[in-house]
């Protein structure tokens, strides 16, 4: 018996299956998907290599053939299907199957302990009472929590207090020096606590009409054997999750398995604890935090049977479960499923292509659909549901306002506040009510620059300027090169540098300003990047800890605050004129999101976005939550121009640290392309191309397609696009697998230049 290996080595000229011969003794260990051991290449060095086919024969000289020489690790079995998965992966989106492999096959590595405390009470239950009512009157918040959790039961796991209370160590350690609380500790591994966390309290809604009738019609037709993907346009708070939690049952029920996607596991929280609570312990999930060894736990456990759903971000497409019956994806317009990564794959596509493999059921959802998607509803590829009430009724719609900046400053408000915007924040704060203020940019100060000789500070890694920062610092928000803001000029030795632009930071301040007193967070790339922070930032802000809660993007994700009376979106245009052909799709789902987050309690709300382009289409549609009417016209933007999803998009990514290489390979590549490319395809470059926010009136459109060289440099590489645009997207495969297999022919590339290939349509 062979065995048709993929050896662990990165090169486009390995990228190839070498045949090995399986001893005896091996032979029950090895299937599709193992990773074995073997002797590579005229030294025979011990290598690592992906098992991709078993198979009787082999056309080389058995004397020739090596002996595996052990087992490394084995999933084995439904690795299968991913193996498969992988190879459509590395064809369809330009990557070796190495890499694709990569990407879908868990390696297995080291998982170290981490440590378990478990906190026994002391206090008796009078000692308690007297305890909370203290920390009532002093609103001692943190320590209320603390007593109160102790109350309802005297001993609590770290990981409970951490991950459902909020409750961290450091607010422990005190009350255990006094001898309130006896701890005993022990070293167990991340993914045993997880199951452990959840505390079964969400309780099982009955369905309202319309989404029964949803979930009817997606599982009578899976009862008829339809399995086109089903989409469930709905509403934020229509109740989406509610059928996606009546979906698995159904599927768990059959003694099938779940997976359900969601962008990033800390901004979906909430949804997290929803399915916890609902499913427990046969529900896990997998983030990024987890490290390589500890999702390899998760996928063991999945692949054993000892969890039926898993939820995650993209990656967890990926879990091996043995009968896959539904694969969920929410919040399915989220730029997170895409990767960055090589193979550069759509999650959305490849579910497609996984869930019809098996047979699976495809569901995804969204308030702001992506235009693909959409489009694939339209065409009937895709079943379409809209619910466009709110499950729980009786809730007022928000107030939304659109605010002319323009205006505003010729009534000489200069302030970043709109007059409305004062308005309606000063209410909410004297009716105890929260407010969340969106500005998605980070830091203090967009740049900084020397006022007399002009001098602007650039990150010597990256073309980009730094960015200020409260905390004395400049920084790179690219590569995270950082240097303290010098008091001069380092040009010309003036001693007057100052920032222009704004940040979350700069918006705090003008917070202060206007309220003084007012207590405020910021939930950012900056507060967050500390494990456990953008829980405790949310847990603090729904505690009431603070009245104002300022952010970029990151905030208008999914939170739910009841108390959260108004949303001023500070500069609603920002992210519009951005180079890329998907910036006005981006803004008006970020738009319309971050006006669904006031009014989500009891209290009607109110949204005020201010903006310097008030009848621009994107912003008039967002305010009125009008998905229709922004799909109509975007569309027929995107159509008259052939972008995705009327035409298929390739980007060509040329990378080095050499630039005069990239400049080089940029000239072979379109010099093939242009060779090879029919009448209604065409290349573009980075510099003219896919940029173009173009507006309705048909302002700002630039239509010369033709290849330039546009010459980046982000941390220390060298980078440029070519793209390349066609009408249909077999035919960008094709085009680039012949450019690849031509490129490697000719060895014409510089030997220090990488390629990506960026498959969008
Ligand atoms: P979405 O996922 O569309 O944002 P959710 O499923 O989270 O909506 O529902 C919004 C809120 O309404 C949640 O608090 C949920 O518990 C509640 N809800 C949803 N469906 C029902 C129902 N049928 N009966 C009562 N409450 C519901
Ligand atoms: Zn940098």
């Amino acid at each position: 018996m062979f065995a048709k290996v993929i050896i662990d080595v990165s090169s486009a000229e390995l990228d190839r299956a070498f045949t090995y011969r399986i001893p005896a003794e091996l032979m029950e260990n090895i299937e599709v998907g193992t990773i074995v051991e073997i002797p590579f290449g005229k030294g025979n060095r011990p290598t690592k290599g992906f098992v991709v086919e078993l198979t009787d024969h082999s056309d080389y000289d058995p004397a020739l053939i090596k002996d595996i020489s052990a087992v490394s690790t084995s999933l084995v079995g439904a690795e299968e299907q991913l193996v498969a998965l992988a190879k459509w992966m590395g064809e369809e989106y330009g990557s070796t199957f190495l890499q694709a492999l990569k990407t879908v096959i868990p390696v297995k590595t080291k998982v170290t302990p981490v440590e378990r405390v478990t906190y026994t009470c002391q206090l008796t239950g009078p000692e308690l009472t007297e305890r909370i009512n203290t920390c009532r009157r002093r609103h001692y918040t943190a320590k209320l929590k603390v007593y109160e959790a102790f109350f309802a039961n005297p001993v609590i796991t770290s990981e409970i207090l951490s991950h459902s209370m909020g409750i961290e160590a450091a607010v422990m350690k005190p009350l255990v020096e006094k001898g309130e609380f006896t701890t005993e500790k022990e070293r167990i591994f991340r993914t045993m606590a997880l199951s452990t966390i959840l505390d079964g309290r969400d309780k099982r809604n009955q369905l309202n009409d319309l989404q029964q009738s949803v979930l009817d019609g997606i599982l009578g037709r899976m009862r008829e054997g339809d399995l086109r993907p089903s989409y469930i346009h709905g509403i934020t708070a229509s109740g989406k999750t509610e059928v996606y939690m009546h979906l698995a049952e159904e599927v768990l029920a059959r003694g099938q398995q779940v997976i359900m996607l969601i962008p990033e596991i800390s901004l979906t929280f909430q949804t997290v604890m929803r399915f916890y609570g609902r499913f427990q312990g046969r529900v896990s999930f997998i983030n990024s935090r987890l490290s390589k060894g500890e999702r390899y736990d998760q996928y063991v456990q999945a692949r054993e049977g000892k969890i039926d759903i898993m939820i995650g971000p993209r990656s967890a497409l990926f879990t091996p479960f043995q009968n896959l019956g539904l694969i969920i994806m929410d919040e399915e317009h989220d730029q997170a499923y895409r990767s960055e990564q090589t193979p550069r794959y759509s999650a959305r596509e490849v579910a497609e292509k996984r869930a019809k493999d098996l047979g699976a059921l495809l569901v995804m959802g969204s308030a702001t659909p992506s235009l693909s998607a959409y489009h694939n509803c339209s065409t009937g590829k895709y079943e379409l549901y809209e619910m466009n009430r709110k499950a729980v009724e009786g809730s007022v719609p928000s107030e939304v306002s659109i605010i002319d900046m323009r205006d505003e400053l010729h009534r000489g408000n200069r302030s970043m506040f709109s007059g409305l915007l004062q308005i309606r924040m000063q209410e909410a704060l004297n009716a105890g009510q929260q407010i969340m203020l969106f500005y998605n940019r980070r830091g203090y100060a967009g740049f900084v620059s020397c006022r007399s000789c002009g001098f602007v500070f650039k990150c010597p890694h990256c073309d980009i300027s730094l960015t200020a920062h409260r905390n004395g610092k400049l920084l790179c928000h690219y590569c995270g090169y950082e240097i303290p803001i010098p008091d001069t000029c380092p040009e010309c030795g003036f001693p007057h540098i100052s920032g222009f632009g704004a940040g979350t930071e700069k918006v705090e301040a003008a917070v202060h300003k206007a309220f003084p007193g007012v207590r405020t967070l910021i939930m950012d790339r900056d507060s967050t990047s500390r494990k456990n922070s953008m829980e405790a930032i949310l847990k603090a802000f729904a505690d009431h800890e603070a009245d104002v809660l300022i952010g970029t993007q990151m905030i208008v994700k999914g939170h739910d605050f009841p108390d959260v009376t108004v949303m001023g979106i500070l500069a609603a245009d920002m992210s519009l004129f951005v180079s890329d052909y998907r910036s006005g799709e981006q803004t008006f789902s970020l738009l319309t999101q971050a006006a669904g987050r006031a009014g989500r309690g009891e209290h009607p709300g109110s949204v005020v976005i201010q903006t310097y382009d008030p009848d621009h289409y994107v912003i008039r549609s967002a305010a009125a939550q009008d998905y229709a009417g922004f799909y109509a016209q975007e569309a027929a933007y995107r159509r008259s121009r052939m972008y995705p999803p009327f035409g298929t998009l390739l980007e060509i990514i040329v990378l080095s640290e050499d630039p005069s290489q990239v400049l080089d390979a940029v000239r072979i590549i379109t010099g093939f392309l242009e060779q090879n490319i029919t009448r209604d395809e065409s290349l573009l470059s980075l510099d003219n191309a896919p940029r173009g926010f173009q507006k309705a009136d048909g302002k700002n459109q630039k239509n010369d397609d033709k290849a330039m060289r546009n010459l980046m440099k982000r941390k220390d590489v060298y980078r440029s696009s070519i793209y390349l645009k066609t009408v249909v997207r077999e035919r960008a495969v094709e085009l680039r697998s012949a450019l690849c297999d031509s490129l490697m022919e000719s060895r014409a590339l510089g030997k220090n230049v990488y390629l990506q290939f960026d498959l969008q349509s």
